[in-house]
């Protein structure tokens, strides 16, 4: 039975991750934590929660030891549009805290995932499909840290043989905790403007191509990953992921299918439209088919009715 300690597990992907991982692995393997906790939810209260701060080494060895645990879920990060307002802190989070956790699990013999993303890729690479080996020269802070995270990975597992793996997520799509400031957000707000206001002012520009994914899919990501057969893993760190690519209007349409009168306006954030200008139109995730048998449920109808479906829920 795996132990499992979860970083940032209070953010956009640990909420829904923990509550998962504690369904299948029993709700006293699955470790949340974070760096503070401002008040109760389901995933400090359903099972063990404890504060570890990644840029705190001490923190996180004293975690690892409390608990026994053998697999670290790193999900402490800074994201790519909160990254450009602080790059030193994106720089200190995203790559100490990273350095941190490998030094932990290389000293308690831990298993380690830790997403990595699209922001890896930079205008020089190629757009279309993205291949899983590319260019990748990025142009944000958050970018930066994600190539050379992937690189540290892969270097502790070649070095000293820790069992590092991850994927390149694209923008994720949710309905229960926001996004915490990334390029891609504006694919969550949308719903949610859709079902309050029927209508949403989109900060990226018409014709604003990406690469997405609904949250379940994502989940599933991790939990195939940590689970697949090592052999078998070739690209250990870094798999290109994907489950649809569209842009505003795209998304719009498709909320236009369950609300009509519903209306899409631009106000273009220049400094987020660089970003994702940055980044591909659409992925090559073949690798991951190949080698972990990736294999996304969810499109931009299914996703978008689900989405609306659960949000009318909450919202009401
Ligand atoms: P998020 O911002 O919603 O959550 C990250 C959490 O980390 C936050 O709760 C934050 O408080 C916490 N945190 C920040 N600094 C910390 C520190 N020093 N110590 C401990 N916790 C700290 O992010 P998310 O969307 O859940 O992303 C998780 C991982 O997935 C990140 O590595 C991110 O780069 C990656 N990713 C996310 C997306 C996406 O669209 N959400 C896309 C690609 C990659």
């Amino acid at each position: 039975m795996k132990k499992i300690l979860v970083t940032g597990a209070l953010g956009q992907i640990g909420t829904e991750l923990v509550m998962k991982m504690r369904d299948m692995y029993g709700a006293n393997n699955v470790i949340a934590s974070s760096r503070s906790k401002r008040k109760e939810t389901e995933v400090t209260e359903s099972g063990p929660f404890e504060l570890v701060d990644v840029v705190n080494a001490q923190q996180i060895a004293d975690a690892v030891k409390k608990h026994n645990v053998d697999t670290v879920v790193n999900l402490a990060a800074i994201l790519s549009a909160s990254g450009e307002a602080n790059p030193s802190g994106t720089w200190d989070i995203n790559m100490g805290g990273l350095y941190n956790i490998l030094e932990v699990a290389r000293e308690n013999n831990c298993a380690v995932c830790t997403p990595s993303s699209i922001a890896v890729f930079g205008p020089s690479t190629p757009k279309e499909q993205t291949p899983q080996d590319t260019v990748m020269r990025p142009t944000t802070m958050y970018g930066v840290t994600k190539v050379a995270g992937e690189l540290l990975c892969d270097y502790y597992h070649m070095k000293f043989n820790v069992d590092t793996r991850g994927m390149r997520y694209p923008g994720l799509i949710s309905n229960k905790a926001l996004p915490g400031g990334g390029t891609t957000d504006y694919a969550v707000h949308i719903y949610y403007e859709a079902l309050k206001h029927k209508k949403y002012e989109c900060f990226l520009d018409k014709g604003t191509r990406m690469d997405m994914m609904y949250m379940p899919d994502a989940l599933n990501a991790v939990i195939q990953l940590m689970e697949a057969d090592p052999a078998k893993l070739i690209h250990r760190n870094a798999f290109n992921v994907t489950a649809m690519s569209f842009d505003p209007e795209g998304i719009a349409a498709e909320i236009r299918k369950h609300i009509p009168e519903f209306e899409l306006t631009y106000n273009v954030n220049q400094d987020i439209q660089k970003i994702a200008n940055s980044w591909p139109d659409s992925l090559d995730d073949s690798q991951a088919r190949k080698q972990w048998n990736w294999n996304p449920k969810y499109d931009l109808a299914s996703m978008t009715e689900d989405m609306l479906t659960e949000l009318k829920k909450k919202l009401n």
